[in-house]
């Protein structure tokens, strides 16, 4: 008899309806949400598709709960469920015209989480071996041969591997010295055609008060609709009146849309951590954290659709050749030091990032800016945006990046 069945009560067992009365699978995805979906999209297009797998998330995933938006310079598996693609992205400064660039080859896609949790789920139907149970996990330990995950319906062994995208990731939230991401956004529905759709409004510095990074990221999806973020990088965060009074006077002052004028059909807030952290993971690992708890966001951007699949796909790959040795999200010490560098110039309570952040993009090709924010960009390329930005400011800022770099490795 396997050990495991001694630590598994038969009440547990009679709470194990949902998955057929199995409690042992080859592999579990704890959290179902963009990483624990994505790594089992992989897998079922993979050799390892026979295996049994069980994907447990508290949420049905049946709502809009965030927007997704990447770039890229292909067509892949989600550009034909995108909301919307823009082939421009707009930079506004506080004091300069709206800067319109064209970012060919990329495309700047937006897909709402909504239509992408359909589209996983539809295409796991056709794998019964994958499973999903709706449950709190509680708890998830080693247990001898596997990884045992304890739930609110039962406890569930992982005989190979446990993908674990619910652990926190290493960080405190409420210091104010932690450098975050903070944002909220409304989907609007204006009374009348108010936008014009054809840009994609990255960044709009206007409203930015002190040395933070401070703007306003504008997606209009058609004449009537856009999503309208306010966002900071910041170790403070700021109530939620803050934010909101940000977009109204925003919409306001810019599209002459009063509280009367628009509808809010959907309202996303975040709070993404900005920093390199680096977390111990290897394929030879029975419990290998993935997505925001693996460090798949990317530190000095908050994104991480793109570098998810990315790095999925790559995994999946490795397990399916039993390349074991592989790492699951390698990364250059100079890129991590690149990433490192930008962090502590947006620390810098001295540097007006919001200065940084346009020059960057007024300086620079967008192709390559934006390639080199993906972190696809070559050394060469590297360097060539180095060039780009205040060569002194960049210079102090990298002598404490690089020994904290360091002492991490
Ligand atoms: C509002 C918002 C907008 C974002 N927009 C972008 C964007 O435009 N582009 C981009 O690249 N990145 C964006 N990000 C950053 C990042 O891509 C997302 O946060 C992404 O969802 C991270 O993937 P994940 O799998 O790590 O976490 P999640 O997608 O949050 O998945 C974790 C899952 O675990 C489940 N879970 C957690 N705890 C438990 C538990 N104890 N028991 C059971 N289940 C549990 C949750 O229900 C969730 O489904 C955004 C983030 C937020 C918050």
């Amino acid at each position: 008899m396997p050990w495991f069945v001694q630590v598994i009560t038969q009440k547990d067992i009679s709470n194990m309806k949902n998955t057929g009365n199995k409690n042992s699978f080859d592999y579990i995805i704890a959290g179902g949400g963009l990483a624990g979906l994505s790594l089992a999209y992989y897998l079922s297009k993979s050799e390892l598709n026979q295996l049994n797998v069980l994907i447990i998330d508290s949420s049905a995933k049946n709502n809009n709960d965030k927007t997704w938006c990447y770039w890229s310079d292909e067509e892949d598996d989600f550009s034909k469920i995108c909301e919307k693609e823009w082939s421009k992205i707009g930079i506004q400064g506080k004091a300069s015209e709206l800067q319109v660039e064209e970012i060919a080859p990329y495309k700047y896609r937006k897909i709402k989480s909504e239509e992408w949790y359909k589209f996983i789920k539809n295409h796991l139907k056709a794998y019964p071996n994958f499973q999903f149970l709706q449950a709190d996990i509680e708890y998830i330990h080693y247990a001898g041969l596997g990884t045992m995950v304890e739930t609110s319906k039962g406890k569930f062994l992982a005989s190979q591997k446990l993908f674990d995208s619910i652990s926190p990731f290493p960080y405190d939230q409420e210091d104010p010295d932690q450098l975050k991401q903070h944002f909220v956004g409304w989907y609007i529905e204006s009374n009348f055609p108010a936008f014009k759709a054809d840009i994609a409004h990255l960044f709009d510095f206007r409203l930015a008060k002190g040395m933070d990074a401070e703007f306003i990221y504008f997606l209009p999806t058609n004449s009537h609709t856009a999503l309208i973020e306010h966002t900071l990088f910041s170790g403070e965060l700021k109530n939620k009146e803050y934010y909101e009074e940000k977009i109204k006077n925003y919409l306001l002052a810019n599209y002459n849309l009063g509280e009367d004028d628009f509808r809010v059909l959907e309202v996303e807030d975040g709070i993404i951590p900005m920093k390199e952290v680096n977390i111990p993971q290897n394929l030879h690992q029975k419990w290998i954290k993935i997505g925001t708890s693996g460090g798949f966001v990317k530190s000095s951007t908050g994104y991480s659709f793109y570098q998810t699949q990315k790095i999925l796909q790559k995994l999946v790959q490795h397990l399916a050749n039993k390349d074991f040795d592989q790492e699951v999200n390698p990364k250059s010490i100079f890129k991590k030091w690149l990433d490192a560098t930008f962090l502590e110039v947006m620390e810098d309570p001295t540097i007006d990032s919001n200065e940084i952040l346009l020059q960057l993009f007024e300086k620079t090709e967008p192709s390559l800016l934006l390639k080199f924010l993906q972190g696809e960009t070559s050394t060469t390329e590297d360097l060539s945006v180095m060039t780009k930005v205040p060569k002194f400011t960049f210079m102090r800022a990298g002598f404490p990046a690089f020994f904290n770099i360091l002492k991490k490795n």
